[in-house]
């Protein structure tokens, strides 16, 4: 793709049959449609631009998917459609068919993961498509150029060597805290797992991992961006989790905020 398209295109993608541990992120899109849409807010992002608004805008519902190429297919036609996507998952498996579908339109991708988990096993549990292993696909796969990871907190010595065998760029959480920040000089995807910003801020995620992002630097993360956004994902919210919506809300912002940076921003 010479250019990065303009619009923006909306999508659920309600599957969470690669997750290992719990099921319920499939109705997370229908959840976090509902908080925006249930009036306790309005429409703005901080920085006051309505994304939700914008003719470049829309909102294709959930897509249609049993497996993972239903995903990539999927994807393939919005952007065929000359729209970029953002997509409400699902577990973090479905980022693999994105971005596979993504590679046929970019080159040389560069991915911002957000996320406690590197995602990086070769397997787990014997299945290699699992919600811990996206990003292992991607890279041997050559999907994606560069991988820059924010927030891991729970590196173990396989997942360190599929780090360094990929050349994945990892600040863990530990050397965000001293002030280690993501720079880029190409466009970028981002991948957002709510288990990456702390479960005090985030709960309603399948895997607590205490030690996490704040979802004020969460935020910072996304308006520092300078560098145009050819496409994201939000995911890992797990409805039977969440207490009183916290997490959801949580969502429906950093999806303002993402579509705010995707059409006014850099
Ligand atoms: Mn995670
Ligand atoms: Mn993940």
């Amino acid at each position: 793709m010479k250019k990065i398209p303009e619009n923006i295109a909306l999508c659920g993608i309600p599957f969470d049959l690669n997750s290992s541990f719990l099921q319920g992120s499939a109705i997370a899109p229908q959840r976090i449609r509902e908080i925006l849409n249930n009036g306790a807010g309005n429409d703005w992002t901080e920085q006051t631009e309505n994304p939700l608004k914008s003719p470049h805008f829309s909102d294709l519902g959930d897509l249609a998917v049993d497996n993972y190429l239903d995903i990539e297919n999927r994807v393939v036609d919005v952007l065929k459609n000359n729209s970029r996507t953002l997509i409400l998952g699902g577990d973090h498996s479905i980022t693999f068919p994105i971005i596979k579908a993504y590679s046929q339109f970019f080159e040389d991708i560069t991915i911002l993961q957000i996320d406690a988990h590197g995602d990086l096993y070769d397997e787990l549990d014997g299945n290699p498509y699992s919600h811990a292993c996206p990003f292992a696909r991607i890279m041997e796969g050559s999907y994606a150029k560069r991988l820059v990871q924010v927030g891991v907190r729970t590196y173990n010595p396989h997942q360190r060597v599929q780090a360094e065998k990929f050349g994945v760029e990892t600040i863990e959480m530990i050397d965000f805290d001293k002030g280690v920040r993501p720079q880029f000089d190409k466009p970028i995807y981002i991948s957002l797992d709510l288990d990456g910003i702390d479960p005090a801020y985030a709960p309603g995620v399948s895997h607590h991992e205490p030690g996490g992002l704040t979802t004020r630097e969460v935020l910072r993360l996304i308006q520092s961006i300078d560098v145009p956004i050819i496409g994201a994902d939000i995911v890992e919210l797990n409805p039977h989790r969440d207490v009183s919506g916290i997490t959801a809300a949580l969502a429906a912002k950093l999806l303002k905020e993402i579509a705010g940076k995707m059409l006014f921003g850099s």
